[in-house]
């Protein structure tokens, strides 16, 4: 099974490709996670990728689709994942389309996670992130068990450089601009599903498993 994770920055779509990845024994392929772990680590790409991200800019698509290509081809990834952060924009999506139909293979379900631009930035200013694991938390919705520690790992939190509030404004633009257009894009191919993405988390998981059964 091959899905893809649609919504504004903030919508929670890690936090659900994260308890799908569980579930269904898929794994969580998220671009913004692989470009964290290389900006920590120090690499060539995490560089150049800090520059866009900081801005709340794309990183450009000949950068990323080699780097979501590379990782779908891995062997953990011949039954199936669950995309987080990719594609982001239609030029992306026809490149994992044509990719895939190449291998006569396709994408099951696009789920939309819809949520008001209000909600938005209230989420990300209280997100906390692991970048060992990837695993996400909020200060009041979604706490750790120990303040600052990660609950997976016992890494520390960090809130993302990009979490402050101008650049969520930024990214929020560019969502609308070059993301929303993908809802309309998997909508003609059939593949669409909408979950309301302000419930309560397990009762978004609830919907969603109810669109994967
Ligand atoms: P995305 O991957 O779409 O950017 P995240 O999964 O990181 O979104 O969620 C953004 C923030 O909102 C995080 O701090 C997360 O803990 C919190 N969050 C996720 N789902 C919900 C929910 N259903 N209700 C309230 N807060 C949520
Ligand atoms: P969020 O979960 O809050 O939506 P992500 O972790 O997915 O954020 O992405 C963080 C940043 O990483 C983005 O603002 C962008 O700069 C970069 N990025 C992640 N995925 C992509 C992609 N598919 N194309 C271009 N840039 C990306
Ligand atoms: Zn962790």
């Amino acid at each position: 099974m091959k899905i893809i994770m649609l919504g504004a920055p903030g919508a929670g779509k890690g936090t659900q490709a994260e308890m799908i990845a569980e579930k269904y024994h898929l794994p969580h392929v998220s671009t913004g996670d692989i470009f964290r772990a290389n900006i920590k680590n120090g690499t060539e790409l995490g560089k150049e990728a800090k520059s866009y991200m900081d801005q709340g800019l794309l990183v450009p698509d000949e950068l990323t689709v080699k780097i979501l290509m590379d990782r779908v081809s891995q062997e953990d990834c011949k039954n199936g994942y669950i995309l987080d952060g990719f594609p982001r924009n239609i030029p992306q999506a026809e490149v994992l389309d044509k990719a895939l139909a190449e291998l006569g293979d396709k994408i099951d379900h696009a789920i939309d996670m819809e949520v008001p631009d209000e909600r938005i930035i209230r989420r990300m200013v209280g997100r906390r992130a692991c970048v060992s694991c990837g695993a996400t938390y909020h200060v009041e919705n979604v706490p750790p068990k120990k303040e600052g520690i990660c609950d997976k790992c016992g890494d520390a939190l960090i809130l993302r450089d990009d979490d402050r509030e101008e650049t969520v404004k930024n990214r929020l633009n560019v969502y609308h601009e070059q993301t929303q257009p993908l809802i309309e894009f998997y909508e003609k191919k059939g593949i669409l599903k909408t979950v309301d993405g302000t419930k309560d988390m397990m009762d978004v998981f609830k919907e969603i498993t109810e669109i994967l059964a």
